[in-house]
């Protein structure tokens, strides 16, 4: 097995605010290891978002990090933003889901590809032209010289899509977050981005940390899973054991509002319900307004993650002895 490039201990993420401190990410522990796609599940204001800036170092001026981040055996928590800035965009590179967010409206493509390499890379500028016009190919796409001089609303969203994707693939970097990259793009398109970025990944062995609501995204590109819940991890898994055996209600619950094409027309499945604000559920499980399964417990207790078997973590009373605290294994639907 390969070690972790990136390993996040206790990590927890809170916000200045008028009304006090909110915590947004309590208390996770994951990793990725080197060439891998890890998939980050869960609806919005899980928290999934806020621990890729957490990871980047890129969290607005009210927010505050604790516990540790460790890629290649520097802790990111407590790493000085020069050294964040020489990480960014070189060792770790980032997508999101708008490529007009990051890219300059101002300058052409070729410009802003140039400029990474000249940040972190000594490089002549024709040895990074050279570069950048082979990562535009290496994205599929068409006509790469004159795309270097084109302006970013220049090209469809697709097109800026694999140009961001080119850049952050410019100084080879070992981990690339994506953060929901293709959820603004259409069907088909959509398709072709998590192909590329498939390709990408086998042939680079960079490992990519994919942050989606989408567990179609998931079936198609990760090999292991974290599911989120209002900012805690509530189940962890390879993405075998996810899709065939989920165990909390919540991954549960996702997988079932997915629309099953070949069955029968029947009305979709939602979780009923949305996820609480951070900070409004003081005790229990954070799920329990919302699940089928909840008990007293677990509006008074919260529960821990439990490992099931090697490769299976869950947060949920269901697999907790009632005595002891031993894991039990069960299958719910
Ligand atoms: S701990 Fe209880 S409320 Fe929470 S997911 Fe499990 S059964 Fe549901």
């Amino acid at each position: 097995m390969s070690s972790p490039v990136l390993n996040v201990h206790r990590l927890k993420t809170a916000f200045a605010t008028d009304d006090g401190e909110v915590t947004v990410v309590n208390d996770i522990d994951f990793h990725v290891n080197a060439g891998e796609v890890l998939g980050i599940v869960g609806e919005s204001g899980c928290g999934k978002s806020v621990t890729s800036l957490s990871v980047m170092g890129l969290l607005p001026a009210n927010g505050k990090v604790h516990g540790d981040i460790v890629f290649k055996g520097e802790n990111l928590a407590r790493a000085s933003d020069q050294k964040m800035r020489s990480i960014r965009g070189n060792e770790i590179a980032m997508i999101f889901q708008e490529p007009m967010t990051s890219l300059n409206p101002v300058f052409t493509i070729g410009s802003q590809l140039i400029e990474a390499l000249k940040i972190h890379k000594k490089m002549s500028k024709k040895q990074a032209q050279q570069l950048a016009i082979a990562k535009l190919k290496e994205v599929g796409l068409p006509r790469a010289e004159e795309l270097m001089k084109d302006f970013p609303h220049q090209l469809s969203g697709g097109m800026r899509q694999r140009v961001m994707i080119a850049m952050a693939m410019m100084c080879s970097p070992q981990l690339l977050i994506a953060d929901e990259p293709t959820t603004a793009l259409d069907v088909t398109i959509q398709a072709q981005i998590l192909e590329l970025m498939t390709k990408l990944n086998s042939e680079t062995d960079t490992a990519i940390m994919m942050i989606t609501h989408d567990l179609g995204v998931v079936a198609e590109m990760c090999q292991r899973v974290v599911v989120m819940y209002a900012g805690k991890i509530v189940e962890e898994a390879d993405v075998v054991s996810l899709f065939k055996n989920p165990k909390h209600p919540y991954t549960v619950g996702l997988i079932r509002s997915v629309p099953d094409m070949r069955g029968k027309k029947e009305r979709l499945y939602s979780i009923p319900g949305n996820v609480p604000k951070p900070g409004s559920i003081q005790t229990g499980c954070q799920f329990a307004p919302r699940c089928e399964h909840a008990m007293e417990r677990c509006f008074q207790e919260t529960p821990e993650l439990t490992s099931l078997a090697e490769a299976q973590k869950v947060r949920c009373w269901l697999y907790v002895e009632s005595k002891g605290e031993g894991a039990v294994d069960r299958t719910i639907s």
